[in-house]
């Protein structure tokens, strides 16, 4: 299957899970992460329409970035340590991994120091599960509220990662959970709400998603593995 296909394909799920949830297809962001996938095969990906680009290293992000630059907006997606902050604002427009006041300063500073504002979503642990990385539940409003008046970045939204399980009622209780959290937010931080991979985003896109983050359904299964810590 070509790239082109494949994301004809998963713009018709999109569109067709989006309708359920009575939104038209422009609502919703797809996100085409393409850890592990190398230039050419990007610049194919945004031949064929895609926008918005989903990486989880800042390493691999910056080499691919010096060929691609502004053919796509950046998304950071997976989880950012602080030294890499001051590389990482200027390739990304908006950091979906942030879980800490600590993070979130940083981003701010370096961002202030290149005249940039980076939009920030903040991350949420809905699966419950140990090894995932986010703020819980509990502490999503007091890390939105100290956060939300740094200079520098633009608090956006939340960011979830559903368990992985065949269990498609689980899975849609957490984008549930992520929706409830997300709609209580003040206005202008909540216009992304990013839920959904391939394995569950038509359940994430029924449940209130608007941005969907998607890698083997356009590129095909990863074999290499990356750990996402
Ligand atoms: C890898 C990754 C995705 C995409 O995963 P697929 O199952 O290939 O669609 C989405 N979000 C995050 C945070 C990821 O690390």
């Amino acid at each position: 299957m070509s790239i082109e296909s494949n994301l004809a394909e998963l713009r018709k799920k999109i569109a067709d899970a989006a309708a359920r949830a009575g939104k038209s297809p422009s609502d919703i962001t797809l996100v085409a992460v393409t850890k592990t996938v190398d230039v050419p095969t990007i610049k194919e990906a945004i031949d064929a329409g895609v926008t918005d680009i989903g990486e989880n290293y800042v390493q691999d992000s910056a080499r691919k970035y010096d060929s691609i630059k502004c053919g796509a907006r950046w998304h950071m997606i997976g989880h950012l340590q602080t030294n890499k902050v001051k590389q990482a604002v200027h390739i990304f427009d908006m950091i979906q991994s942030v879980d800490s006041l600590r993070l979130a300063a940083e981003i701010g500073r370096r961002s202030l120091e290149i005249g940039k504002t980076t939009k920030v979503l903040v991350e949420v642990n809905i699966s419950g599960e140990e090894s995932k990385t986010g703020v819980t539940p509990f502490e999503v409003y007091s890390l939105c509220e100290q956060i939300a008046g740094i200079e520098g970045i633009n608090l956006s939204g939340l960011m979830g990662i559903a368990q992985f399980t065949d269990d498609a009622d689980s899975v849609r209780h957490s984008f549930a959970l992520l929706r409830n959290l997300w709609e209580k937010l003040p206005e202008p931080n909540r216009k992304y709400l990013s839920m959904g991979m391939t394995s569950d985003f038509e359940i994430a896109v029924e449940e209130g998603s608007n941005m969907v983050r998607i890698g083997s359904a356009i590129f095909g299964v990863r074999t290499v593995q990356y750990l996402t810590k």
